[in-house]
């Protein structure tokens, strides 16, 4: 069966099955939600399911994207599924994200991980984690 990754409504998304309550409750909106959300968009998701206080999302979100389940994109302080439920990255994750209608594409680029990763050889620096955000225009944006 084809599936794509825009897909997020079916059941090909078992990312994980030791995840908590609020872990799952917290994936799930992301994975169903069109764009980017904040700790406060996803607490008001859920609020119907019985969570109330942000520390419980934070506590879930920190699990998620600690195991590259979700990713954080630094720059809109937002949160985000993971696009790849094999990913689970550790290299570099980049994401381009649209200012018009708020998409985020999540890819990554093997090139580019080696040239940071020559980089860093260089300069004896250790990479963690290396995260990319492209602002622009998606393709449909650019053509509307
Ligand atoms: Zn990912
Ligand atoms: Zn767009």
């Amino acid at each position: 069966m084809a599936h794509s990754h825009d897909d997020h409504s079916g059941h090909n998304h078992v990312w994980a099955d030791d995840l908590t309550k609020n872990q799952g409750l917290v994936l799930g909106a992301l994975a169903h939600s069109d764009g980017p959300l904040s700790a406060y968009d996803i607490l008001d998701k859920l609020r119907g399911d019985g969570l109330r206080a942000p520390l419980q999302v934070y506590r879930a979100l920190d699990k998620l994207v600690e195991r590259g389940l979700a990713h954080r994109l630094e720059s809109l302080n937002a949160f985000v599924a993971c696009a790849d439920e094999h990913c689970h990255r550790s290299g570099l994750i980049a994401f381009a994200i649209c200012e018009g209608c708020g998409k985020v594409d999540e890819f990554a680029d093997a090139v580019i991980e080696e040239r940071l990763g020559d980089w860093a050889g260089q300069k004896d620096f250790k990479v963690e984690r290396t995260t990319m955000e492209i602002r622009g225009r998606c393709g449909a944006c650019v053509a509307a």
